[in-house]
């Protein structure tokens, strides 16, 4: 099948990613780690962009492109430079940011995701480095704020740019694309996406080959989604109107789900770009083999490991390998458990348990869920028995052992449920005979009986197993 894409929509991104695992900002020693720091704490004169401060380059921080930028499958540039992209703005005290221009330190690379027809080639154009500005605050919203507050602790972080073609076709596909993104970055251990301004997303969207319009500053994957679908519903309505889509600069405002002109969209000439006289040019292609040698296990070569040593479906490899938490969580898992047993627990059950309640993986212990896992596998208690575990344990907290005993789950004997079953026979003559004339519902009714019975202890499968047996042997 292939996706038709009846509107024409094309989505590119530019997405920035912060690197708040190095110990310092890109162009001084100033700490990254300002996350519970009061404003204007973590701040120099370089940072700070006083006149006659020099900056020094982050050595690790380049390590950290060439990383991403082999990992995003780009060619790495022979000798990178860094220019002034100058332009006013309280949150850029020096007038003009330090970033890459025509010598970006990556381009050219390939993102696969899953598309809306099966495997999704979205190009990458280029990864450039540069600094973050400092955090603005409006009191109230950006539209009708009273004032606006200023924190510095932000300015000269170390970014990486992103910038995709316009590949995506639809807001799912961007949103995919954001997550796999999100997924690589957290496998090369360069930043921490829980911190806030980890990845900001900027999205261009055009449809039916008219201007495209770009909407700034989205803090959310799921923002992307939605100010996409709005801004497709909006340039579609403008269209349909007879207007004309103009080529402007768009805010997202997150709580009303709609986007809002700021300015019309600014051309590369504006920023007036030119060398940064500071910082010299780095020569770093003989940089990339080692770094390349190093790159660890990324996503989609996890993935077909996992297929292929676990021997687990494609669907379960693709779930586990979705974060690395959870890869590595299920490895230890797999290290006692059997793997394929422990791919369909991990994948299906506790994702889907830890979904629903908007948790991630740290929130639950390797030995617990080997502990359950065990329970069902030596027939202990019922899977449903077992789920049931994993719900407390997310609500309330507390041990396996422990919810076992106080819910009473530890699964009957097989005699009790014999016992069940001739009791219910002997007292549902009706529905017995009900069931035998060819009511099939029925069947159900006595299966219920016998839970009922046990307290929903029996293993309802094996009660239906045992009901079937004894009806069938008073029917020889
Ligand atoms: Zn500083
Ligand atoms: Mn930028």
């Amino acid at each position: 099948m292939v996706y038709e894409n009846p509107d024409g929509v094309m989505i590119g991104l530019e997405i920035h990613v912060q690197l708040n695992k190095l110990n310092t900002k890109m162009f001084c020693g100033c700490s990254t780690q300002y996350h519970n720091a009061g404003p204007n704490t973590h701040v120099c004169p370089v940072c700070l962009g006083l006149p006659g401060s020099l900056p020094v380059i982050n050595k690790r921080a380049v390590e950290y492109a060439i990383r991403i930028g082999l990992a995003l499958n780009c060619d790495i540039v022979e000798q990178t430079q860094f220019h002034r992209k100058n332009y006013y703005y309280p949150d850029l005290p020096k007038g003009f940011q330090t970033t890459q221009y025509d010598f970006p330190i990556a381009s050219g690379g390939k993102v696969v995701i899953e598309g809306e027809d099966g495997e999704h080639v979205v190009r990458i154009t280029r990864a450039h480095m540069e600094e973050d500005p400092g955090r603005l605050m409006h009191i109230g919203s950006i539209e009708k704020s009273k004032g606006t507050l200023i924190d510095y602790n932000r300015s000269g972080m170390g970014l990486i740019e992103i910038v995709s073609e316009p590949d995506m076709r639809s807001p799912k596909e961007a949103r995919r694309f954001l997550d796999k993104l999100r997924n690589i970055m957290e496998y090369l251990d360069v930043f921490d996406s829980d911190l806030e301004g980890a990845m900001k997303v900027d999205a261009n969207v055009s449809i039916m080959g008219g201007d495209r319009t770009e909407v700034k500053n989205i803090s959310s994957h799921k923002g992307a989604e939605r100010a996409l679908l709005y801004e497709i519903m909006r340039q579609k309505n403008l269209l349909r109107r007879g207007g004309n889509v103009v080529m402007e600069t768009r805010h997202f405002d997150e709580a009303r789900g709609v986007t809002i002109s700021m300015r019309t969209k600014e051309e590369e000439h504006d920023y007036r770009y030119f060398p940064e006289p500071d910082l010299v040019p780095m020569r770093v292609a003989d940089w990339a083999p080692s770094i390349y040698e190093a790159l660890p296990e990324l996503p989609d070569a996890k993935r077909e490991r996992f297929v292929s040593q676990y021997d687990m479906a494609d669907m379960h490899a693709k779930a586990l390998t979705s974060d690395i938490r959870v890869a590595d969580f299920y490895e230890l898992v797999a290290a006692v458990i059997d793997p394929r047993t422990a791919a369909a627990w991990v994948a299906d059950v506790l994702k889907g348990e830890l979904n629903y309640r908007d948790l991630n993986i740290t929130s639950f212990t390797v030995d617990d869920i080997v502990e359950i896992i065990k329970l069902v596998v030596e027939g202990k208690i019922t899977e449903k028995s077992g789920v049931q575990v994993i719900r407390t344990i997310m609500d309330e907290g507390g041990s396996p052992q422990d919810i076992v005993r106080q819910n009473g789950l530890l699964r009957v004997e097989d005699d009790i449920v014999t016992q069940a079953v001739s009791e219910v026979i002997s007292e549902n003559k009706d529905a017995l005979s009900d069931y035998i004339a060819g009511k099939g519902k029925s069947l159900n009714y006595l299966v219920g009986q016998v839970m009922k019975k046990t307290n929903g202890r029996a293993d309802a499968r094996q009660a239906r197993e045992m009901m079937l047996e004894a009806i069938d042997r008073i029917n020889k």
